[in-house]
């Protein structure tokens, strides 16, 4: 049985109960360093970006600065992170395109976010969401199996098909909220090991945790 949109909307706002101060782990910067950060983040923690980020934005302070600089110098402020070589090749070269194309100004718009590189769809909705306000629903590793465990998308959906469903059946003011606390109620109480089902205020409704309890 899927959650229907009420009931979606519901368990969104028990997660926001146990998790009221859930927000990005990232440190906000200004757009530009924000969505290099949120590049960064791709399969490793934010706390590991976090560490590396306060040396590699005081080295390069603009999209121009980064435009320009050498793969080694830039791999070197970032090796500690997983796929560094990838990232760091993404750094420069979103940065040379946003230097050409958009005057070194990070764009408004999913489509032109998603045009430059390194930028798939949901370094572009956290972007959208964290930087502008605009209401967007991204779905990472912990969104989508607690989307799918609750039953709120069905088990074989893709990150695009969970992104639509969710949008369809979660208030839009609750998209970004729902992102934040979808993302803590993976890592601290629906974790992918071990979930607390036993525990959980969510078990009357979830079919995954019932066949665990
Ligand atoms: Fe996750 Fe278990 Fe809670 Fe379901 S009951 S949301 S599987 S912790």
């Amino acid at each position: 049985m899927m959650l229907n949109s009420e009931e979606t909307t519901r368990a969104i706002e028990v997660m926001g109960e146990m998790f009221p101060n859930a927000t990005t782990s990232l440190t906000k910067t200004d757009p530009y360093h924000f969505m290099l950060s949120v590049i960064l983040s791709a399969q490793t923690t934010d706390k590991a970006v976090n560490l590396v980020t306060p040396a590699l934005f005081e080295r390069y302070k603009t999209p121009v600065d980064l435009a320009n600089a050498s793969q080694a110098e830039v791999e070197s402020y970032i090796k500690t992170i997983g796929l560094y070589r990838n990232k760091a090749r993404f750094l420069i070269k979103c940065s040379q395109e946003l230097v050409e194309r958009f005057n070194g100004v990070v764009p408004k718009t999913r489509k032109e976010l998603m045009s430059l590189s390194g930028v798939g769809r949901k370094t572009a909705d956290v972007v959208l969401a964290e930087c502008f306000g605009i209401p967007a629903f991204a779905v990472d590793t912990h969104v989508s199996r607690v989307a799918k465990r609750l039953g709120m998308v069905p088990a074989d959906s893709d990150v695009l098909t969970i992104e639509k469903i969710l949008m369809q059946k979660v208030p839009q003011d609750l998209w970004i909220k729902g992102h934040h606390r979808m993302i803590f109620w993976g890592r601290y109480q629906c974790m992918a090991r071990n979930p607390k089902c036993s525990s959980c205020p969510l078990l009357d409704i979830c079919p995954e945790g019932r066949s665990r309890v």
